[in-house]
This record gives C-alpha cells, sequence and structure tokens, in this order.
C-alpha cells in the first residue's frame, strides 16, 4: 500500500492546554508522560516553543498557517468571521500535493479550515457524568480513519485535538489517584478558597470538581493525571503507525496550541493570562529519514515556524512567504534561534499585549481585566522565571524599552501586511453583544463568566452556538450585579 515515491504521511498532535513544563521530557517532577518522553528520544524536542497568540483559535491558528496574527488577523477566541481567504491552512496546501486529510476533534473553528473529513468525539463532561475517557474517545474516531487513510492511495494528513488537559480534569481512574493521595476534602486546608470565590469561573468549576473539594493540589494532581491517562492512550497510536509498518515513513509532530494555568496567577485551572505557564508550550518531532534522534534544541520558536518545517521535511514548495521559518536549520545547529524576543497577544478573557525577550516579560492591559490586575507589568524571567514579582514600577526604563521595541514590530508588521493590529479590532471580544471594552476591572468581574461545563462547550464552538452564550451571559447579568465584589488588593 506504501512506495517509496510517496510523500510522507504526516501526524498532527495539536494538544489543547498542554503546558511544557508539566510533561517528564521538559523536566517535570512527576512522571507524567513516559510514552512521550520515549517518542522524544526517537526525534527532536524543543525546549522553547512559545505560543504567541493565546488561546485556542488564534494559537491553532498560527499553528495550521505558518503565520503570525497580522497575517491571520486571527487574534480572539471568539473570532468573528472565518480565516482570511489569503492565507491557506496547512490542510489546504497538503490537500493541492494529493494529500487526504482528517481532522479529529477540532469542527466548526475558522483556524481548522481546508480537511477533507472532521470527526468528533466528547470531550466535555461533569462531576455528576463520571469520569471522562477523553483520549479514549478520541481514539475511538482516529485509529478507525487511520485504518481508512492507510487503505487508500494518497498520503495523509491526519490532525488530532487531544483535549485532556482541558479543564473538565477528570482522568478515568487509576489516574485520578496517580499523583495525589491526600483527603481532597479536608476540611483544615483552604487552599481552594480563592478558587471557587472567583465568580467568574465558580460555576463551571464547581461543575466538575468534587463536592466539597477544600483542596488545590487535587485539582493540580487531576490536570497531571489527565496528561498520563492520555499520554498512554496516545501510545495506542504510535502503536497502530508502528504495527502497520508506516511509523518510520510518517512525520509525527506532537505540539501544544497552549499551556494552563493551575494555581498560579489568579488565573485558576485555564489559559489566559499571558505568563509562561500558559505560553511554553512543547514541540516534539520524530521522522528518522530526516530527523537525529534524542536531539534537543535550545533555541526559541513559535507555532508559526512548525508549518514551515513539515513542509521542508516533506520536500514540498509553495511559493508561499509564511511568517514563520523552518526549524531544521535550528535543529542542524546552523542558528541558535529565529527569534529570542517576540510579540504576544491575549484576546479571550481579558486584552492584553505585550513583549517577552529571553530576559525580560512586557505585559501592558488594553483595557482593565477582571483580576484587577495592573495595567503595566514586567518581570525579570531570569531572576523570576515564575513570574511572581511585578518589578514595572522600579524599572520604568526598562518599560519604555521593551515597549518602544513592541510597538516597532507593530508597526513594522502592519506596514508588511497592510493590516491593521487586530487586536484593536474586535469590538466585544469577550462575547458580550453592545458591551464594549470594559471601563474598570469591577464591571469585567461582573460581566465575564462560564456557566458550566456545556456552557463552555459552547464557547468554544462558538460559531455553533453564539446565540446561545448570548442568552445565558444576558441571564447571569442581573445576578451579577446584585453580588458587586470588592476591590480586591494585589
Ligand atoms: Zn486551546
Amino acid at each position: 500500500m506504501t512506495h517509496p515515491i510517496r510523500k510522507p504521511n504526516i501526524v498532527l498532535l495539536g494538544i489543547d492546554s498542554l503546558r511544557a513544563d508539566h510533561l517528564s521530557s521538559y523536566g517535570y517532577l512527576r512522571l507524567t508522560s513516559p510514552h512521550l518522553d520515549r517518542f522524544a528520544q526517537q526525534g527532536v524536542l524543543f525546549e522553547n516553543t512559545f505560543s504567541a497568540h493565546i488561546p485556542t483559535t488564534s494559537a491553532y491558528g498560527s499553528m495550521l498557517t505558518g503565520m503570525d496574527v497580522f497575517s491571520t488577523q486571527v487574534v480572539a477566541l471568539r473570532h468573528k468571521g472565518p480565516l482570511r481567504e489569503e492565507v491557506k491552512t496547512l490542510a489546504e496546501i497538503l490537500r493541492e500535493q494529493g494529500y487526504a486529510t482528517v481532522c479529529v476533534g477540532f469542527s466548526g473553528n475558522p483556524s481548522s479550515r481546508g480537511f477533507d473529513e472532521y470527526l468528533d468525539y466528547t470531550a466535555w463532561g461533569s462531576w455528576d457524568e463520571g469520569r471522562l475517557p477523553k483520549a479514549e474517545n478520541l481514539n475511538e474516531q482516529a485509529i478507525p480513519a487511520l485504518e481508512r487513510l492507510l487503505a487508500g492511495d494518497k498520503p495523509f494528513f491526519l490532525v488530532l485535538r487531544h483535549m485532556d488537559p482541558h479543564a473538565p480534569y477528570l482522568p478515568p481512574t487509576p489516574y485520578e489517584r496517580i499523583f495525589y493521595h491526600g483527603n481532597e476534602c479536608d476540611p483544615a486546608n483552604n487552599s481552594m478558597q480563592p478558587v471557587l470565590a472567583f465568580k467568574p469561573f465558580r460555576d463551571f468549576l464547581a461543575s466538575w470538581l468534587p463536592p466539597g473539594i477544600t483542596d488545590q493540589a487535587y485539582v493540580t494532581a487531576q490536570y497531571d493525571g489527565a496528561i498520563a491517562y492520555m499520554d498512554a492512550a496516545i501510545q495506542t497510536i504510535f502503536t497502530a503507525l508502528e504495527s502497520r509498518g508506516v511509523l518510520d515513513e510518517t512525520i509525527v509532530a506532537v505540539n501544544g496550541d497552549h499551556g494552563e494555568t493551575l494555581y498560579e496567577h489568579d488565573c485558576f485551572f485555564d489559559h489566559h493570562g499571558v505568563y509562561d505557564n500558559v505560553l511554553h508550550v512543547p514541540l516534539i518531532l520524530r521522522y528518522p529519514a530526516k530527523l537525529p534522534a534524542g536531539k534537543r534544541v535550545a533555541g526559541f520558536n513559535q507555532h508559526k515556524d512548525l508549518l514551515p518545517t513539515l513542509l521542508e521535511l516533506a520536500e514540498i514548495e509553495t511559493g508561499i512567504a509564511f511568517d514563520g521559518r523552518s526549524l531544521l536549520p535550528l535543529v542542524r545547529g546552523e542558528i541558535a534561534s529565529h527569534e529570542s524576543e517576540f510579540y504576544i497577544t491575549e484576546c479571550t478573557w481579558m486584552r492584553k499585549h505585550g513583549w517577552r525577550t529571553p530576559h525580560w516579560k512586557l505585559i501592558l492591559a488594553l483595557e482593565p481585566d477582571f483580576h484587577f490586575k495592573p495595567a503595566v507589568e514586567l518581570y525579570n524571567l531570569v531572576e523570576d522565571p515564575a513570574e511572581n514579582h511585578n518589578v514595572a514600577e522600579e524599572n520604568p526604563d526598562v518599560v519604555a524599552a521593551l515597549t518602544v521595541r513592541m510597538q516597532a514590530w507593530i508597526a513594522r508588521r502592519e506596514a508588511e501586511t497592510g493590516l491593521p493590529n487586530p487586536i484593536h479590532q474586535q469590538g466585544d471580544w469577550h462575547g458580550h453583544e453592545g458591551v464594549g471594552p470594559f471601563t474598570s476591572s469591577q464591571q469585567a468581574y461582573d460581566t465575564l463568566h462560564i456557566g458550566n461545563a456545556s456552557q463552555a462547550k459552547r464557547l468554544q464552538e462558538k460559531l455553533k452556538a453564539e446565540a446561545e452564550v448570548a442568552a445565558a451571559a444576558a441571564e447571569e447579568k442581573p445576578k451579577a450585579k446584585s453580588r458587586a465584589r470588592r476591590k480586591k488588593k494585589k
């Protein structure tokens, strides 16, 4: 069924909400990813891959087009309208090259345009519905799809969007307990109090957390357990490729769309806030014909660089001027980094942008946020890699210098693309029609809300259910106003 002149298959595991530093191959103390660790030993692991445009829609938009946020104009989770027609997705490029293309778990999103076939699986649930085998649900779609693709006469491009590290974290047994042996409802523990006091998210969190939970460490252990569970299910996919003799002629990429905040930065078990726990994602590539085994690459790179890398590995020329560049010169040691400093954006729960260098992170709020955070944040990533100490006030010169560099980049990209910075073009980016930019953190806090797991699902599938979300939000508003929250001291 295969022959030597056929183009290589490409399998991309675009794992949602997977932060790099919770994989054991990225140095995590818990053994969360033994199978991915072994996979990494057979290929190249990139230690410094960043999701510059969080979260989902904008990140996949960059990953699947080789472009940045200026070219895609996709900067918000709730992006209105399609991806620009002028931008081609990898699925569209590969279809022109004769590939069959299948996408599992990412239908109805502007950034997943162009596949021949879309398959969905159940990745949302609640405490009442019980443990949620997301990765096995995915395999039930992916393995038969793989069989069909292998039986065909075309090379294939298969994208698998795993959702296990995305809330709700409900890994099946024994993964619930693999990293936690305490009493998650211990009345002496009050670590969940700030989490459950955060009104915008508490109803959603309560819909899938154990009733009476007091220990945040249990929730973090569910995130880690979900990764370990998914890791075992991913091995099924690797085994399927191997047992059919096509693993080595398939380019396999494992990437995260963005990371996840656990108990950090008051952002609580979600993926907002342009801190490194959300920006730093894993990237592992395996293709023994062209990539060495066991190599670790330290150079900085971003989502936009993945597509040119995959095309170079597959020896496909397009004539498209991608914003990203192939990572193979980094693998060969010819270049240390592509861009060691870069523009970062978020336009989903907060509207912020910033500039990250190897030494500093600047975050500027474009409007007040629902965490009552300061408008300017500066972190010294060398002395404070966890970004716990905002040093903006002590370093006005650094803030000024980084702002100049960021604005110069924005001006350059606007000139190169002839398009505006999309972060300024997202009226009602938060999904509340007619509200416009927030004028205070209190207004943002009182307006933003996720109801429960099924409403959260609808937020992600906004194209299908925008009307329902708006209706739910309208119902929530009067309640929110009557429970006004006192401004929290930061
Ligand atoms: Zn995502």
